[in-house]
């Protein structure tokens, strides 16, 4: 292998493991020695369905044989029907549709602005809502902001202890992810949720979820709040929504104002017509059977990973705390062809697919044994 020291003509913003991977089926991956790997990390809670799933495979096959793409001066069909799967699944919603979920964050900022004629933000310590310079502004996490600063002015971080004594006539929104997930796989208590829904209310701010990583089903709900049981007024989604093709969203509740006008926002690529065929057959494969099964499967790899320390998570957004740097483990664990991630200096994440088998769930327990032993 040792092919990642030869890739000298990418920006070092990655500490790449030393794989190539070239192909990928449910959830194994080969790399270019034609080694097959278990992927218990789904390319970071994207791929839900496991890799080249059959539904959105064939759907961005047909697409690709239609039309590619014509800009968003025009109406395209699967971007449509996207919007309609994402309303029904919300209640009631309207969507922006870009590529990323830092660009989806970027937009529910600028939405909050418009709409409340306010600047304040409040987000949480810990928190990670993307890189773009927005996003930054918002997230929770000092050494991911120094070298950028100065960010957004306006905004404020609480702990969930402190929430409310942040809120207030000026917050424009409070934005909160319902599980922090690259901040070391932390749930939010739904009391804490209860009371950012009640604080926005009070103070006429607005609540939005950074649903990124927590939607489309890998929290056991097609959203995590449907979990907790805290409807906001808006919501962003990326990551699992097109199963590996590049998609964000941001979804805005028909109870919320509707804030945009023509001209407020844009991306030349959201809502692609291929992309957004692809997630379609995602969400619609996303039933009622595969959440009871996300459930089960969360439940199962729990507790086998139980005996090694504090598990954490929600669905099949897993971590274990470890008494030791995650990284290593990783390694040891790709060495031995599985793939998992980390949260942080000493947290282990796992975001398998969704559709993981019990066989499947049991080997990787089995290997993450030998590297924990
Ligand atoms: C990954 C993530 C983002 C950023 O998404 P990108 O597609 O990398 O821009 C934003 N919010 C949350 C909660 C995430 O997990």
């Amino acid at each position: 292998m040792n092919v990642a020291l030869e890739h000298a003509a990418v920006l070092p913003t990655y500490a790449r493991l030393d794989v190539t991977f070239v192909e990928g089926d449910g959830a194994w991956l080969v790399d270019d020695d034609g080694r097959r790997y278990l992927d218990l990390l789904g390319g970071i809670a994207v791929v839900g369905l496991g890799h080249r799933h059959p539904a959105p495979l064939a759907a961005a096959h047909a697409q690709l044989d239609r039309l590619w793409h014509v800009s968003n001066l025009f109406w395209t069909e699967p971007m449509e029907q996207l919007a309609g799967l994402l309303s029904a699944r919300f209640g009631g919603a309207s969507a922006f549709f870009c590529n990323s979920g830092a660009e989806s964050v970027e937009a529910a900022l600028k939405w909050a602005r418009k709409t409340t004629g306010r600047v304040e933000v409040v987000a949480l310590e810990g928190s990670f809502h993307g890189r773009t310079l927005g996003a930054l502004s918002v997230t929770g996490q000092p050494g991911k902001r120094a070298a950028f600063e100065p960010l957004l002015p306006g905004v404020r971080f609480a702990t969930p202890a402190t929430l409310a004594e942040h809120v207030g006539p000026e917050t424009a929104a409070i934005l909160l992810e319902p599980v922090q997930g690259e901040g070391g796989v932390h749930p939010l208590a739904v009391e804490t949720l209860a009371e950012a829904r009640a604080l926005a209310d009070a103070h006429g701010a607005l609540l939005v979820l950074d649903e990124v990583q927590t939607g489309v089903g890998r929290c056991g709900e097609f959203f995590a709040w449907q979990r907790l049981g805290v409807r906001p007024d808006a919501v962003t989604l990326a990551k699992g929504l097109a199963n590996g093709l590049p998609i964000g969203a941001l979804l805005v509740a028909d109870s919320a104002p509707t804030g945009f006008e023509p001209g407020d926002h844009a991306s030349t690529f959201g809502g692609n017509p291929v992309a957004s065929a692809a997630a379609c057959a995602v969400v619609d494969a996303i039933d009622d059977v595969l959440l009871a099964r996300v459930r089960a499967l969360s439940d199962q790899l729990a507790a086998g990973l139980s005996p090694f320390g504090e598990v954490r998570g929600l669905g099949l957004l897993l971590a274990l705390e470890l008494d030791r740097p995650a990284g290593p483990l990783v390694a040891d664990a790709l060495s031995r062809g599985l793939v998992v991630g980390t949260a942080g200096e000493r947290v282990l994440r796992l975001t398998p697919p969704l559709t993981l088998t019990d066989d499947e769930a049991d080997l990787a327990l089995e290997l993450l044994a030998e590297v924990l032993g």
